[in-house]
């Protein structure tokens, strides 16, 4: 089969049934399992996006990796693993990390079936995607930006030295060029546009851009309020739902809209709330991902091997997997009390309840054990 004709069939599976999502696990077993893991490779990276979730982390001179055999031997214990998940910093901007981490990572990981995603910023010269990109499943890029001067502010106000705008836009072009030859070459190109202030009332031109790239996929999350982006403001959820309706009208619907960790649930006591959701799950080429973390994926960082829950910041690690079977950390995280806070379900509205950043910062007060579905919808 052509790469273009297996992307194809991995585009398929993975929307009818994304691998990512904690929803079918929890409803076809009733309890949630470790199906993901997601491997911190670097802490290095050329840009400092002010959205960053792991800004404060970044260094500029790398650790020492713990050896992939013994992340492989971890992963290898793990009978339920479906998917894989390569983050950093930027994972590729170390060629050896590339050679030495990744690629036999993601060699292991479709030797045994098992769904890869790498997270990049795209700005690296296009020869640095080739060589290893075969074995990838899911290419993720960010993009929040009109233009090169969006992406000058956004990328670099936090670098701590200045770079001129001509060499942001270097950068800039260079990840649009990137994405359109990766996309033509058959690798799928998922693009995530975080909704802020800034975003917002542009996303549907940047659902536009992502379109004309040849991304496959455009997922649209909200700002998580960590890191970096902590003291960055949100949108409210008025117009947090404005902004996907109007998107909703305006899509191109022959690219795959994905939604994560919506801060919509079909328990609202508001009946627009309840109308996009439903509307959600009726459209064509459109998936709702229930929240990973902290329901079917552990995070493990491959330097001092210490393994958490992404966005559960106040949690210390569970665990090391220099000591520690990963699916062992999995059972003892289930337990802990963060574990269970939002942990509600409403299978009939497809509902695996809220994540944890959103909940805190949009809901605050509300108690998600107490509330239930009041809607149904047809899956
Ligand atoms: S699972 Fe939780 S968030 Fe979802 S509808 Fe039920 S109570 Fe609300």
């Amino acid at each position: 089969m052509t790469r273009e004709g297996s992307t194809m069939m991995t585009q398929w599976s993975m929307q009818q049934r994304d691998p990512w999502d904690p929803w079918f696990n929890r409803s076809e077993k009733g309890k949630y399992e470790l199906t993901s893991v997601e491997f911190t490779v670097t802490q290095l990276c050329n840009l400092r996006c002010e959205h960053c979730a792991v800004g404060e982390m970044l260094v500029t001179e790398e650790g020492v990796s713990i050896s992939v055999e013994k992340l492989i031997q971890r992963l290898e214990e793990v009978e339920t693993l479906t998917t894989l998940s390569i983050t950093g910093g930027e994972p590729i901007l170390n060629p050896k990390v590339v050679k030495e981490t990744i690629t036999p990572l993601l060699r292991y990981a479709r030797s045994r079936g098992i769904y890869t995603q790498l997270n990049s910023n795209l700005t690296l010269p296009l020869n640095r995607y080739q060589g290893w990109i075969e074995d990838l499943d899911v290419l993720h890029i960010s993009w929040n930006y009109r233009d090169a001067a969006d992406f000058h502010r956004i990328a670099f106000e936090k670098y701590g030295r200045d770079v001129t705008p001509k060499a942001a836009a270097v950068l800039f072009d260079r990840m649009m060029d990137n994405a359109r030859a990766l996309s033509e070459q058959g690798v799928f190109v998922s693009a995530e546009t975080l909704l802020s202030p800034f975003t917002a009332p542009y996303l549907t031109g940047m659902h536009q851009a992502i379109v004309e790239m040849g991304c496959a996929r455009h997922e649209v999350h909200p700002l998580y309020p960590s890191d970096f982006a902590r003291g960055m403001d949100l949108i409210s959820l008025d117009t947090f739902r404005e902004t996907i309706t109007a998107l909703l009208d305006k899509r191109d619907p022959s690219i795959w809209l994905l939604f994560g960790t919506l801060p919509f649930y079909p328990c609202s006591e508001n009946p627009a709330d309840r109308e996009l959701w439903l509307r959600l799950h009726q459209e064509k080429n459109i998936t709702v991902r229930h929240d990973p973390d902290g329901r079917n994926r552990l995070n493990v960082n491959v330097f001092n091997g210490e393994v958490i829950v992404t966005d559960f910041g106040d949690v210390p690690p569970l665990g090391n997997i220099q000591t520690d079977r990963l699916d062992t950390i999995f059972d003892r995280w289930l337990e802990h009390e963060a574990s269970k806070r939002l942990h509600c379900f409403c299978p009939e509205a497809r509902c695996t309840g809220p994540n944890l950043l959103v909940a805190d910062a949009y809901y605050p007060d509300t108690d998600f054990q107490k509330r239930r579905a009041v809607i149904t919808i047809d899956y």
